[in-house]
This record gives C-alpha cells, structure tokens and sequence, in this order.
C-alpha cells in the first residue's frame, strides 16, 4: 500500500465516504428536504436518542407543530405531551424558546448565518453545524461522539474525546476535510458511517469504506480507540412516593402533581414523592418492606407540609429505579388513600382562584393550611405524620408560576384517560400503567 500525505488521506477519505453514502443513505423522514426547522427539530430528538425511537416522534411531532410559529404558539404542556417518552425534556423546553426566539428576532423565517443559528436556545456547536451544513450546504463541522469516535479511529488520536479541548481539536480537523460543495452529503455521511459501521463496540472494518487508510484497523486499535475518561458516577437518591387513591367523588382516580416550572423535570407531572435523608434512605430500603410505616410516614408528611393533604399510606405497591443522566432515583411506591372528608374540608376553604380543580391552589396560603391540618388531625385522623428526621428534602417550590401556559393547579386527581393530555415522565408513566392494570383498567 502507498503511504499518502495527510492531505492526500483527507482527499481520499471525502472521496470513499461520499460515493458509500450515496448508494447506502437511510430514506428518514427528516431527509426528504433540506427545510431548516425539519433538520433542527431531528437533530434535536437524535440527541442522546436512537434513530429508530426517533422516526415516530419526529413524525408526530411536525404533523402537530409543521412550522417553527405553530411550535412558538403552542402550549408548553403540548409540546412536553408530544415528547413524552422520549427524554431529557429541557430539549423540547428549549426547542420551543428556540422557535420563540425566531419569530421574535428573525420574522419567522429560520436564521441563514451560523452567528444567528448558534445563538438559538438549545443550539450548540453540533446542532448549529448540522442546521447551517444540512439545510444550507455550509462548510461548517457537525462533530458529536459519533463522529469523533470515526475520526479518533481514522487518524488513531489519542486524545481524551470526554475532553471540550479534543472536541475543538476535532472540529478544526473536520472543517479541513469538507471536500468543496459537499458539506451537506460529507457531515451526514460521517453521521450514518458512526450509525452503520464504526460503531462503539463492533466496528466492522471489513465493509468500511474508509479501511484501506484508517489508522486504527492498520494499527489493531479499533476496539482501544476512542479514549474516553469515565464520566462521574451517578448520584444515588432513594425517594418515596404514594399513589393517593380518590374517594367520593374522586373515586377511581389518583392524585398528580406538577413539577416547578424551572429545574429537572420541569413542568412535567408525576405521583408525588419525597427525598428520604441519605443516613436513613440505605438501611429502610436494605430492611426490605419490614420498615415500611415509617417510609410511608415520610410521604405523607410531604403531602401535609406541602399541599395539607392528610393521607394514610396503606400497602407497598413496586420498586422502581430511573436513571437521570446525573442522577439515580431509587424509588419506593406506596398506595395511599386520601378521605373523602378532608377533601371537602379543603375545599371548602376555598385557597385557590380556580374552580375547575377542587385542589386548585390549595398551597396557596401556608398559614391556613397549617391551621386545617392541625385541626384535622385534632379530629383523631390516625397516621398524622411524625417523621420528620426522615425528610432530606427542604420543601420544593410547588408555588403556581404565574408564567406558566397551564392552569394553576399544582395537586389534581386524575383518571387514566386523563393521561392521554398531561405529559408525564418515563419512570411515572410506567408506574400508573402498571397501577391502572392492576386495577383492570388498562
Ligand atoms: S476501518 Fe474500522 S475502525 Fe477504521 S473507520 Fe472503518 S470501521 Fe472504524
């Protein structure tokens, strides 16, 4: 084999990934044109996220939202609805101030430069790369892991891809291996070379366009190569949650909550749960169900201090874990039941301005939630919470944004249609699925 310059390599590289990529491209439904708002919303769902997971989101979401004004004008909580399962939520927060921030600054019509597209909410480098590349056939790199696992591989770089400084190094690399008027076709290519072939853990060499030159393969390395540090390991938090039974005339139904409108999460609704104090969390969950009361009493004390709901959590329902990308949540799930006497004292209170919900509002005012609390367990309401000591958590701030598109209630008893209109995490849409199944409903 003839040793090539690095020039001539770079030459050769374009050329043998270019013809490979024109007979073996995926027909995806974000390839049937190059319209800016479609390769932005795409490459915003593909991140962290599989391509085949991706294609049914992506479909449903531009039937709903088909321009960036209908995704500016929407509801948040619809926009969280059509990205429910799919992850990392912030992305389609983002996404949505993104669309905002274009009809705004830009009249609607999707930025040309890359200055302007790098400035979108929730564009960085690679995004802007691919949007200015893709839709406008710009010469600008597109570099995510994938691609620097390929090119890590191609030139056997020891450099530390974990690293922003390789991720620079690597960028100013690619830019240089553009071949001219090609940009669109080459960073897709080298997309669909880390999907297809120079995968993670197999890479398979042997029907690799770019073989005859790659570095990695001549050397042995191409399973060592990236070098990659560990990234830090998650931290554990064990929490506790209750599914709050309704009676009366909440029957059938169980009692949600919605997330602050800023932080993990947000916006999003889920059964509600408590962090339990690290000290006590390992030795409650290691002692197995024996030293459920006191679990129990931990969640319930969350629904009084927060939200004056006095419950009584009844029986454990499931275990279930979920891993955040910084966080692992160790979750115990207890069934509750709430009385329906209590409801109506709470309601009668009438704390919150919304009469659509009979809990709307109801942590509104503090001072007289204490108040009916107190005075409902004078009433001889066994189970009044009394663990403190187990609480890591300092109070979240469930206070009704005023900004926020929906209503005001924080706290709302649902039934499982409701679902289909309130988007909910992973981890909380799997276990009401499972609650509603046990109760024969699914
Ligand atoms: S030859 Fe192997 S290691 Fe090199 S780029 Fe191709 S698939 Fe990756």
């Amino acid at each position: 084999m003839t040793q090539l310059s690095l020039e001539q390599k770079k030459e050769m590289y374009g050329q043998n990934l270019l013809e490979w990529y024109h007979h073996i491209q995926r027909d995806l439904p974000w390839r049937k044109n190059h319209d800016p708002y479609r390769i932005w919303v795409s490459e915003i769902m593909l991140q962290q996220t599989r391509v085949d997971t991706v294609i049914p989101y992506f479909n449903a979401f531009i039937s709903k939202f088909p321009t960036v004004k209908v995704l500016a004008e929407a509801p948040e909580e619809e926009v969280l609805k059509c990205w429910e399962g799919l992850g990392y939520y912030s992305r389609a927060r983002n996404l949505q101030a993104g669309a905002k921030m274009v009809m705004e600054l830009h009249h609607g019509q999707m930025p040309t430069t890359k200055e302007e597209v790098a400035a979108l909410k929730g564009v960085g480098p690679y995004t802007c790369g691919a949007i200015m590349s893709i839709a406008y056939n710009e010469p600008i790199p597109a570099v995510d892991g994938n691609v620097m696992r390929v090119i890590s591989r191609f030139f056997a770089l020891d450099d530390d891809i974990a690293k922003p400084s390789t991720r620079i190094k690597l960028e100013k690399l690619v830019e240089t291996m553009i071949p001219q008027g090609q940009a669109r076709y080459f960073n897709q290519a080298l997309m669909e070379l880390g999907a297809l072939i120079c995968t993670p853990k197999s890479p398979n060499c042997l029907l690799c366009p770019v073989m005859e030159h790659c570095e990695a393969r001549l050397q042995g390395r191409e399973h060592e190569l990236p070098i990659k540090s560990k990234a830090k390991k998650a931290r554990v938090e064990y929490r506790v949650a209750a599914i709050v039974e309704g009676q009366g005339e909440h029957a059938g139904k169980v009692l949600v909550r919605q997330r602050p409108a800023e932080g993990l999460l947000a916006g999003m609704w889920e059964l509600p749960h408590v962090l339990v104090a690290d000290e006590q969390a390992a030795v409650l969950y290691e002692s197995e169900l024996k030293e459920q009361p006191e679990l129990g009493r931990a969640i319930a004390e969350e629904l009084h201090t927060q939200h004056g709901l006095l419950v009584r959590p009844r029986q454990w329902f499931c275990d279930q874990d979920h891993i955040f990308s910084h966080i692992r949540w160790n979750m115990r799930f207890f069934i509750a039941d709430s009385d329906p006497e209590q409801l109506t004292r709470l309601e009668a209170l009438e704390f919150g301005s919304n009469e659509s919900s009979p809990l709307a509002g109801i942590n509104a005012d503090e001072s007289n939630l204490q108040e009916v609390a107190a005075g409902l367990a004078a009433d001889g309401l066994k189970g009044t919470p009394s663990s403190a000591a187990l609480v890591a958590e300092k109070p979240m701030d469930y206070t009704a944004n005023e900004n926020r598109q929906s209503s005001k209630n924080e706290l709302r008893f649902i039934a499982q249609k409701d679902m289909d209109s309130l988007p909910f995490p992973n981890l909380f849409l799997k276990i009401l699925q499972k609650y509603w199944q046990s109760k024969g409903e699914a």
